[in-house]
C-alpha cells in the first residue's frame, strides 16, 4: 500500500499540457508528517497551531512549542512550511483559556488574531517559537482572520520586537521569515490590493471565507446545504483576491477545503492560481484529476464562469471540462 501511495505519487503535479501545481497539505501534528505521501508534496500549505493548545490544561511553553516547531521542519528537510498562529475562539474553545466567555456569535466575535492582538505576551510566545525554528527550515508565519490593514501592522510590529527580544538574549532565530496572511473575511478579499503591500503572501482559506461571504454557519448542519463554495459571490471575492496577488507580484496558495475539491481545479487555472494546499486524503484526487486537464483554454474559461448566474451553472460548467478531458 505504502510503495503504491509513493509511485502514484511520483507523478508531477502538472496539467496535460504542462502548468505546474504546488500540491502541498494542511497539517494539525507533527505526526502527519510521517504518511507516506509527504515527501511526494511540495511542503505544508498550513500548520494549524491550535492543536498544540488543546487536551491540555494550561498554556504551551515557548519551549515546548519551539520543539513541536522545530521538528516538523526537520522532517520537512527544508521543504517550505506555513505556519499559522492559534485560531483559537470561533467553533474551538479551550477549558484553561479562562478569558474565552461564551458568545452569542462565536464566529463572529473573540478570535484567532483578534485574541493575540490583546493578549500581547500569549502571542509573543508563539512567535518567538516560530522565529526560532525558523532556524532549523524553511518556515512562513501565517496571521489568520485578518480584516484590516491596522491588525496587519500591529502583528509585524509585535513580531519585530519579538526579533528585538531574541537578539538581545543571543537566541538564534530566522530573521528574513516570510510573513502572510489568510484571506478567510471578505473585509481582506475587498482589501486584498492595499494587504497585498503588507505581506509576502496570501492563503485563502475557503472555509471561513465561504461561511462570511453567505453569512451561513459552517456549522451549522440545518443551513448545510446553503454552504456553497461555488455561489457566484465566492468566485467574485476569489477573483479579486487573485487579481491583487498577482499585481503585487506576491504568493498566492488556497488552504481551504476548496483546494482539496477535485471540481474546483479548472477555476483555479481559469484564476491563475497554482498553489493549493489541502489534507492528506484529498492528493491522489486531485492530481488524478489535474493530470488530465488542459490549461490552454484557461482565460476563456473565467469569462464564461464569471457570467453564470447560479453555483449549479458554475459547477456545471466545472464539470464539463472535467469530462472533456477524462
Ligand atoms: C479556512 O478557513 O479555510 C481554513 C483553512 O482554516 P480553518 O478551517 O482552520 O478555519
Ligand atoms: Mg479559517
Amino acid at each position: 500500500e505504502r510503495e503504491k501511495l509513493q509511485e502514484v505519487a511520483q507523478i508531477p503535479s502538472q496539467t496535460k499540457d504542462g502548468l505546474e501545481f504546488d500540491l502541498s497539505v494542511n497539517i494539525s501534528s507533527v505526526r502527519e508528517l510521517d504518511h507516506p505521501l509527504v515527501s511526494a508534496v511540495k511542503g505544508v500549505g498550513l500548520f494549524r497551531t491550535e492543536f498544540l493548545y488543546m487536551d491540555r490544561d494550561s498554556f504551551p511553553s515557548e519551549e515546548e512549542q519551539y520543539e513541536v516547531y522545530k521538528e516538523a521542519a526537520e522532517k520537512l528537510d527544508g521543504k517550505p512550511m506555513i505556519i499559522r498562529t492559534f485560531d483559537i475562539g470561533g467553533d474551538k474553545q479551550l477549558d484553561y483559556f479562562t478569558f474565552l466567555e461564551e458568545e452569542d456569535n462565536p464566529f463572529l466575535g473573540y478570535r484567532a488574531l483578534r485574541i493575540c492582538l490583546d493578549k500581547v505576551s500569549l502571542f509573543k510566545t508563539q512567535l518567538k517559537a516560530i522565529l526560532r525554528a525558523g532556524v532549523h527550515g524553511n518556515i512562513k508565519l501565517m496571521y489568520p482572520m485578518v480584516t484590516s490593514l491596522e491588525e496587519v501592522r500591529k502583528a509585524k510590529l509585535i513580531l519585530e520586537e519579538c526579533k528585538q527580544e531574541l537578539r538581545e538574549k543571543g537566541i538564534p532565530y530566522a530573521d528574513q521569515i516570510q510573513v502572510g496572511i489568510t484571506i478567510e473575511v471578505p473585509a481582506a478579499a475587498a482589501i486584498a490590493d492595499m494587504l497585498a503591500e503588507e505581506v509576502d503572501f496570501f492563503s485563502i482559506g475557503t472555509n471561513d471565507l465561504v461561511q462570511y461571504i453567505l453569512a451561513v454557519d459552517r456549522m451549522n448542519e440545518k443551513i448545510a446545504d446553503l454552504y456553497e463554495p461555488f455561489h457566484p459571490a465566492v468566485i467574485r471575492y476569489l477573483k479579486v483576491v487573485a487579481g491583487a496577488a498577482q499585481k503585487a507580484g506576491i504568493e498566492l496558495s488556497v488552504c481551504g477545503e476548496l483546494a482539496g475539491d477535485e471540481r474546483a481545479l479548472p477555476l483555479w487555472i481559469a484564476l491563475g492560481i497554482h498553489k493549493l494546499s489541502m489534507s492528506l486524503q484529498s492528493v491522489l484526487n486531485v492530481k488524478n484529476v489535474l493530470v488530465h486537464l488542459d490549461a490552454s483554454a484557461s482565460d476563456l474559461l473565467l469569462d464564461e464562469l464569471m457570467s453564470c448566474r447560479t453555483s449549479e451553472e458554475i459547477k456545471a460548467l466545472l464539470d464539463r471540462v472535467i469530462e472533456r478531458s477524462q
